[in-house]
């Protein structure tokens, strides 16, 4: 009874009906006529002021958005994540707020605090830990029917997504971070491996760790993912997720996961008192290249030199990666 009233539509991918982006920005343009914290989200997308910085190799945009202040500062203590009102629940949807069936098994939302001029949520029906080992396969199959020019988005439960209790990817137009034209110069790459068709590639000079993951068969992409991470897992000597960030592109039946292995979720800075505090938060959006500043004097300060400090401090380091991909080699 609660689900079908949440329910936009189940439809798409037929023949005959809308796709599924198609589908998203109808329920985009839908949701903002009866719900006014959306319209409210999306117009102060449109003041958000942005400013391009030159890093070496590498470039980043800084957004100062004041309205992620709450997903910024968010608590991530394990005692609060219980209390924390879980807003991914249906129970808690907000009343009007409808989602697009996917797969039977989770909403399409739309998220009321934008960094995108469309940007969703794909929620599991159920409150269940946010997981990618067992659940690349959705996020594979999110890339194909999103389909072309969009990017599907994952944040590790301990570095940077919102509900860390509640399974949840993200979804947007593709073209919206710096990473996505650098990761495609060839210069970038260095071939680290190739298993069952699938590239790994290593880059460089991005300031942070960039692993790609290409493959034409969604199959063996997802299985080259879940040796990277048990290889992750192996050399870090951890039973649990190894913190990442990944944005995933399916263009002409071929998938790419671009994967930041991370060290830490936010910087030093973030802990500090006063003046000394800078509020960064890094997700995968930051680590595309969108660096989020909620606060507008963070935005003024930041510079080039200080962004490489938070890359290089929230990014795994590239010693633990080379192990990684060793170990991946030595069929870990
Ligand atoms: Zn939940």
């Amino acid at each position: 009874m609660l689900l079908s009233e949440k329910i936009y539509t189940t439809s798409y991918g037929d023949e005959n009906s809308k796709s599924l982006s198609e589908l998203c920005l109808e329920l985009l343009s839908e949701q903002k006529k009866t719900w006014q914290d959306l319209r409210e989200g999306y117009e102060m997308l449109k003041k958000v002021r942005e400013r391009d910085l030159d890093c070496s190799g590498f470039s980043v945009r800084l957004q100062y958005n004041p309205g992620r202040i709450k997903s910024s500062t968010a608590d991530m203590g394990k005692n609060t994540s219980m209390e924390r009102q879980c807003f991914l629940c249906l129970d808690r949807l907000l009343e009007g707020q409808k989602g697009i069936l996917y797969r039977g098994e989770y909403l399409i939302l739309c998220n009321p605090m934008p960094v995108f001029p469309s940007h969703f949520t794909v929620s599991h029906l159920d409150h269940r830990r946010q997981a990618i080992g067992e659940h690349i396969g959705t996020l594979l199959e999110l890339m194909a029917d999103f389909g072309s020019g969009w990017t599907v988005l994952y944040n590790g439960p301990k570095c940077g997504a919102s509900a860390p209790d509640h399974l949840h990817f993200q979804a947007a137009p593709s073209g919206q971070m710096p990473i996505e034209k650098e990761i495609w110069e060839q210069k970038r790459f260095t071939l680290s491996k190739k298993v069952d068709g699938v590239f790994l590639y290593r880059t460089r000079d991005l300031g942070r760790e960039v692993i790609v993951l290409e493959g034409d068969a969604s199959m063996a992409v997802g299985g080259a993912f879940k040796g990277f991470l048990n290889a992750l897992k192996k050399v870090l000597l951890i039973d649990g997720e190894p913190m990442m960030s990944i944005a995933g592109f399916c263009k002409e039946k071929l998938w790419r996961l671009v994967i930041f292995p991370r060290g830490k979720h936010r910087p030093d800075a973030f802990f500090r008192t006063g003046d000394a505090r800078v509020v960064v938060s890094p997700g995968v959006i930051d680590m595309g290249g969108v660096l989020i500043t909620p606060v507008e004097k963070d935005f003024d300060r930041l510079d080039a030199t200080a962004v490489e400090g938070i890359y290089k401090e929230v990014s795994l380091e590239g010693k633990i990666v080379e192990r990684a991909i060793d170990a991946l080699r030595q069929g870990a």
